[in-house]
């Protein structure tokens, strides 16, 4: 921190509460969903509406001060040390036009309000995995949803940006404007998003849910997923994890410490249809649970299960053109049980619609892979260069088959987050065109703790 950051002697004149360290409620204020680091800025302004955004903006751009926003914490990349936190948790608006399929959602929203909310007009979000994600957070990273394979990133269906910019000033962005592609796929880099208007499917109902195989079945599970994704439809989107389960009460007692593969599914199609479809991988093995079925989407939370508690992570992936054998074999040895550090690892399957751009040119790069390989490290005693090593040889085993990184997937900070990293989640022609953008629209970097996209210097 700065000798300016540490001293601040006037503070933005905002409806929500301005806190600093020290005042009560100011950790409360920081705390996130990921607990490895936290945000510990000079001021952190809890928002009540976009005006508070735009004043909190203006008023660090005066005292030249840097900007970090958070919603939930999930996605918390470079810490502040200083400057200002703006916290969008209570910015919790959402409405829907449900004659356009359209919803607006404001900058604290989590995706399973948007999907409750949603449900009451007979369509649903393109959310991922996690009911307490931020929904803005998400779809600026790009949003590999449930249903990712058969409508294509969250951020391809969004239909206009109000966001503040450095110079203070709260704007309306729709395709076609400058920003608007570059805001999409990188974060907070542009400024302070305080809604999005987005696109709504008419999907009410799902089949889907979990089969989960015993250590012994793992590596056949795993093998059947893999010949099986070669040939589903596009409106069956899947993953395969594999972990050992941890020893805490929040696993039921006889899975403590088994290493297990899950397979997750959603589909669009009817019930008897996905029956269909999932056969051969219920004949693939015996199954240690099998919840697949027909399930209202306001459900689609037990589809991954996601941890919902707070905890430390740091995780890795790629982006990959195929999935031979080869690439599981050598990936199942590098995160088994045998890994030096647990780690939860696997696949989602993307292609379909993933792969098609829609009207707007956004900044979601790597349009051919076919899966995402990624291991997410457990909370444990092992240290962060263990955790690192490891997490950079399943990388370095991936690399075959590389076609490069998915931002939103990316977890942990410090060189986890630097320039290196964010630069491998584009093209090398996007990269440029956004630090050019950069170098306009936030010269001094202002918005710097994110995965950050360096204005260029002269
Ligand atoms: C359990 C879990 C499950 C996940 N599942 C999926 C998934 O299925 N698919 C997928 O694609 N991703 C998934 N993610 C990744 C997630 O989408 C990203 O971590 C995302 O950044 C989280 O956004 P957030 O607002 O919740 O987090 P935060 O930590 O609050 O924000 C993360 C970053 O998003 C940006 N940001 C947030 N709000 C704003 C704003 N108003 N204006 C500008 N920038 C903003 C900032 O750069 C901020 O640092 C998952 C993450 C976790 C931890």
């Amino acid at each position: 921190m700065t000798n300016r950051e540490s001293s601040i002697t006037e503070l933005p004149a905002t409806t929500g509460p301005v806190l600093q360290s020290g005042d009560t409620g100011y950790e409360a204020e920081i705390a996130g969903f990921q607990t490895a680091y936290t945000h510990r800025p000079a001021a952190v302004v809890a928002a009540a509406h976009a005006e508070d955004v735009r004043a909190a903006v203006e008023y660090a751009a005066r005292h030249g001060l840097p900007v970090a926003v958070q919603a939930t914490g999930h996605g918390l990349s470079v810490a502040a040390e200083g400057g200002v936190l703006i916290n969008t948790s209570r910015m919790t608006d959402i409405r829907i036009d449900a004659a356009s399929r359209t919803a607006r959602v404001a900058a604290g929203v989590q995706a399973g309000q948007l999907i409750d909310a949603a449900a009451a007009h007979g369509l649903a979000p393109l959310n991922g995995s996690s009911p307490s994600v931020g929904v803005v957070g998400y779809t600026l990273g790009g949003g590999v949803g449930l249903l990712a394979r058969e409508f294509g990133y969250a951020a391809d269906h969004v239909r206009a940006i109000e966001m503040v910019t450095a110079d203070g000033r709260l704007r309306r962005l729709e395709p076609g404007d400058e920003l608007f592609g570059a805001v999409l796929g990188t974060g907070g880099n542009f400024g302070v998003v305080t809604a999005l208007e987005i696109e709504l499917m008419p999907v009410t109902t799902v089949y889907g849910g979990q089969l989960q195989f015993d250590t012994r079945y793992v590596p056949q599970a795993l093998e059947a997923w893999r010949l099986w994704t070669s040939d589903v439809p596009d409106e069956l989107t899947s993953a395969i994890s594999m972990i050992t389960l941890p020893d805490i009460p929040q696993v039921p007692e006889h899975l403590r410490g088994r290493y297990t593969a899950t397979i997750s599914i959603a589909f669009t199609g009817s019930q008897a249809e996905g029956e269909r479809l999932v056969a051969p991988l219920r004949a693939a093995a015996d199954r240690m649970a099998d919840d697949l079925r027909g399930m209202p989407y306001v459900d689609t939370h037990e589809i991954h299960r996601d941890p919902p508690h707070p905890h430390p992570y740091t995780a890795t992936n790629a982006l990959l053109s195929e999935l031979p054998a080869e690439a599981t074999d050598a990936f199942l040895e590098v995160t088994g049980p045998e890994s030096t550090v647990p780690v939860v690892a696997g696949f989602r399957h993307l292609g379909g619609a993933l792969r098609r751009r829609g009207p707007a040119e956004i900044a979601v790069d790597h349009r051919a892979a076919e899966y995402l390989g990624r291991a997410i490290s457990l909370p444990g005693p092992h240290s962060d260069a263990a955790v690192r090593d490891r997490l950079d040889l399943v990388r370095k085993t991936l690399q075959p088959w590389t076609v490069g990184h998915n931002l939103n997937f990316l977890y942990g900070g410090g060189s986890w987050a630097d320039e290196a990293q964010t630069r491998e989640g584009y093209s090398a022609a996007t990269y440029d065109r956004l630090a050019a953008l950069k170098s306009s629209y936030d010269p001094h970097n202002l918005f710097r703790f994110n995965r950050n996209i360096r204005p260029r210097r002269g």
